[in-house]
């Protein structure tokens, strides 16, 4: 009997997590294995920030795929995924075709940017590793830059960062320990760098526990970083960006760096390849299976499913996608199987932590409030474990963050 291929879009979170747990439990005879994947190397994306900002290196923040897989088991394709025709079971990548019988989508997320005029040609994204290193680069020749003008242009010395959520705030701490950095470096005057936030809603990090808020908006200020609430940004242009409160009130704020940290959505790749969709995330079943397409599962920052608690979708997040990444491998050996009922997902939520820069943080887990020193050390704890539950000991040793204060 021909074997059943199970291909795997996708070498992040979501993709990893369901890869090397379908290594474990499936037999070399029971199905064929294909990850397929841009890039050779994984990057934690959650670790993007501090490649942008110039804190961690990005070969820090990657590692190559077949460092986690087992390459007898696990046939690997370095390639860029067009789309998914699911009719014909086949998967279309910019050279070449792939046939499935089941497949996994876990092509992760892009910028939302909500179709505001000016921000894919003048707004930088923390998206992956190449995005990463370019802002880093850029915001460094801003600074070697500046003394070397006869006219100085104090909009060199300006970051705008879009979006108080938790990228932009994580990225605003990396800043306020890159920035005094960078000044040291390049001879420049702290009191001439302005550090921005522009939030649309009322509060900074929306929906969060507002004590801990509180903490993390004050250390931010303390360290340099002016808020802009309750401030949308309606434009990027070549010179910075225009912000308004309402419809009348706008202002135009130079700055040589804007970044756009105000929201994702699914892959492109999704609403390309016909699926309904809601910004590129599909509202897949309780087993994470498409509705009407039996063999495919969509997992990570492409799927879409309510928190019943609230009615409203969970947050796209790295421990979502790994918890769905393990689901979805069992899933797929019952089905290989022909094992009966597929299981249903139920988020087992461990909390949240968010960094304030290398020694600060803020965050809940296990239920307690924790900010300063402890939180950023759970923080470090929480990459540490995303390394174990992937690539085992060897990984968390090769990659982990052990400079714990
Ligand atoms: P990813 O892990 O992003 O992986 C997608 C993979 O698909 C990548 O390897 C990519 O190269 C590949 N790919 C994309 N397009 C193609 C294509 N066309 N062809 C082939 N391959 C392709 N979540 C948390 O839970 N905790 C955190 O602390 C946290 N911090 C974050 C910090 C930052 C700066 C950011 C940006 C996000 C953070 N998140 C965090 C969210 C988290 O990173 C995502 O929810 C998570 O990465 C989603 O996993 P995924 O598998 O769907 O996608
Ligand atoms: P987000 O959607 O969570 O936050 C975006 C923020 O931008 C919101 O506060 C929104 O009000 C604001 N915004 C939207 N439009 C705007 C505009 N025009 N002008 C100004 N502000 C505007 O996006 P994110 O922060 O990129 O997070 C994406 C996902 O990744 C979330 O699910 C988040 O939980 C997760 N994440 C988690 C962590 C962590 O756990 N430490 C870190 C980073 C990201």
């Amino acid at each position: 009997m021909r074997k059943p291929k199970i291909v795997v879009l996708g070498a992040g979170y979501g993709g990893l997590m369901t890869v090397t747990r379908l290594q474990k439990q499936v037999g070399v005879n029971e199905a064929d294995i294909v990850l397929i994947n841009k890039n050779d190397y994984h990057y934690e994306t959650t670790w993007l920030h501090e490649a942008s900002a110039g804190t961690l290196h990005h070969d820090r923040v990657r590692y190559n795929v077949t460092d986690v897989i087992d390459t007898n088991k696990v046939e690997f394709i370095k390639g860029t995924v067009l789309s998914i025709n699911s009719e014909e079971k086949k998967v279309v990548l910019e050279k070449g075709e792939v046939e499935y019988d089941y497949l996994v989508v876990s092509l992760g997320a892009e910028p939302e940017t909500f179709g505001i005029k000016g921000l894919k040609e003048h707004a930088f994204a923390i998206a992956n590793i190449n995005a990463a290193r370019q802002l880093r680069e850029h915001i460094e020749y801003q600074f070697a830059t500046y003394n070397m003008e006869e006219e100085k242009k104090d909009e060199r010395l300006t970051i705008v960062v879009g979006g108080a959520g938790f990228t932009g705030i994580e990225f605003l701490g990396e800043l306020t320990n890159r920035v005094p950095e960078l000044c040291r470096e390049y001879d420049i005057d702290f009191g001439k760098v302005k550090l921005i936030c522009v939030e649309a809603a009322p509060m900074v990090l929306p929906g969060f526990d507002p004590e801990l808020v509180s903490y993390a908006t004050a250390q931010l200020e303390r360290k340099g970083v002016t808020f802009m609430i309750g401030t949308a940004i309606k434009e990027a242009t070549e010179n910075g960006i225009v912000v308004g409160k309402g419809e009348d009130e706008v202002e135009e704020i130079k700055a040589a760096t804007v970044v756009w940290a105000a929201g994702v959505r699914g892959s492109s790749i999704i609403e390309n390849s016909g699926f309904e969709a809601m910004r590129g995330r599909v509202k897949v079943q309780p087993d994470l299976r498409v509705p009407g397409h039996d063999n495919v599962f969509i997992i990570g920052d492409c799927s879409l499913i309510i928190d019943e608690k609230v009615n409203r979708p969970y947050p796209p997040t790295a421990q979502i996608a790994m918890q769905q990444g393990e689901l979805c491998a069992s899933n797929l050996v019952a089905l290989i199987r022909d094992k009966g009922e597929l299981g249903h997902f139920t988020f087992d939520n461990k909390g949240t932590v968010c960094s304030l820069g290398h020694d600060d943080a803020i965050g809940v887990a296990f239920g307690k409030k924790m900010t300063g020193g402890t939180a950023s050390f759970m923080k470090k704890m929480v990459d540490n474990r995303a390394l174990y539950m992937i690539g085992g000991p060897s990984l968390v040793l090769k990659k982990g963050k052990f400079n714990v204060l």
